[in-house]
């Protein structure tokens, strides 16, 4: 089943009164449950593709779907409420609350959503022992590592348990290894919890990890499967 679609999207945008072309007809289709690499140059188009696919952007044309419904028949207030209780988002540089604890920057996207005090409780301590948290839930951020704010990142990201995880360079600002524990985080969810995920990163070791890449250059997909075949000689 086809739980996000792009068709022909193109986006623009505007440069010293001309308009500059990022993505120049991007069709893409991502499979419910499965783990996909968009990679490509830096400047190459793919975290516009990631913010258009996730309604953070719109497209200058084209569509988006979601479990078959069109974006843009959504308006804000729907749009900004299927942010918020279906797509999970994880960034490069981890944007948490350095003035709230492991555990409050996890526990805000439940807040925003209503949840019961207990249930609350019990949902926050899953997720730290998902990420291997449980021991700094008192912290502050700046008393933890890169990879381990990153954890707290992915954790506050899965609270709303998303139907998809967009990752834009999760693992960016990272050492090889640490990166590592992110991406087995990333393909353990897929693969035991069904979850979607769609990630952007620069790096083929990074990619690999998915089941599937997508290859943009200036503003196109060049190659999906084939890339692969090509790179491991199969
Ligand atoms: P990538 O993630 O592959 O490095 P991006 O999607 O971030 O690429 O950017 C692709 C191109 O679009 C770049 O040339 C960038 O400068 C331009 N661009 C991205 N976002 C904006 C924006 N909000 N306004 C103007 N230009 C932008
Ligand atoms: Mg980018």
């Amino acid at each position: 089943m086809i739980i996000l679609e792009g068709k022909k999207l193109e986006k623009s945008f505007e440069l010293d009164g001309g308009m500059v072309p990022v993505l120049r007809g991007v069709d893409v289709a991502i499979e419910k449950g499965s783990f996909v690499s968009i990679v490509g140059p830096s400047g190459s188009g793919k975290s516009t593709l990631l913010y258009v696919l996730s309604g953070l952007e719109n497209s200058t044309h084209g569509e988006v779907r979601f479990e078959g419904s069109p974006l843009s028949s959504l308006g804000d207030a729907a749009m900004s409420k299927l942010r918020r209780t279906r797509f999970g988002f994880v960034f490069q540089f981890y944007n948490l609350v350095p003035t709230l604890t492991v555990e409050e920057n996890i526990a805000l996207p439940l807040e925003l959503g209503n949840i019961r005090a207990k249930a609350y409780r019990d949902r926050v301590s899953e997720l730290l022992e998902q990420v291997e948290l449980t021991d700094k839930r008192k912290q502050f951020p700046y008393q933890l590592s890169g990879g381990q704010q990153q954890r707290v990142a992915l954790a506050r990201a899965l609270a709303i348990d998303p139907a998809i995880l967009f990752a834009d360079e999760p693992t960016g600002n990272l050492d090889t290894r640490t990166g590592e524990e992110i991406l087995r985080l990333l393909q353990t969810l897929s693969r035991e919890r069904g979850m979607t995920v769609l990630m952007v990163t620069h790096d083929a070791h990074a990619a690999s990890f998915g089941d599937r890449t997508i290859r943009l250059s200036d503003g196109r997909i060049i190659c999906e499967e084939a890339c692969r075949l090509v790179r491991t000689g199969v």
